[in-house]
């Protein structure tokens, strides 16, 4: 298989980053491989889907 960049899991790591790469760059080959039985199957499946916003200040909670 011939590709440019190789994402190896399609967690939601992975999956994000293949996306903003092929999105960036729509000439590049971007290929994703998973061991699992296919995507968002490993720590993505058991996440509870939880979103912190706690802190108090900008420059806590913007992202760096
Ligand atoms: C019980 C639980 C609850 C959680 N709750 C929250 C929450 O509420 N909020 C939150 O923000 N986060 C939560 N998390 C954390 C969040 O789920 C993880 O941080 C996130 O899903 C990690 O994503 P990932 O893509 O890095 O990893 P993963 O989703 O694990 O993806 C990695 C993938 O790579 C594959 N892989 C590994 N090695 C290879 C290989 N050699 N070849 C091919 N494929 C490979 C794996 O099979 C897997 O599918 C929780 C996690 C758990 C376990």
């Amino acid at each position: 298989m011939i590709c440019d960049v190789l994402v190896i899991g399609a967690g939601v790591m992975g999956i994000s980053s293949a996306y903003h790469l092929k999105r960036l760059n729509p000439g590049k080959r971007v290929v994703v491989i998973e061991k699992l039985g296919g995507p968002g199957q490993g720590s993505t499946a058991k996440s509870g889907g939880g979103f912190r916003n706690l802190l108090t200040s900008d420059t806590n909670r913007l992202p760096s």
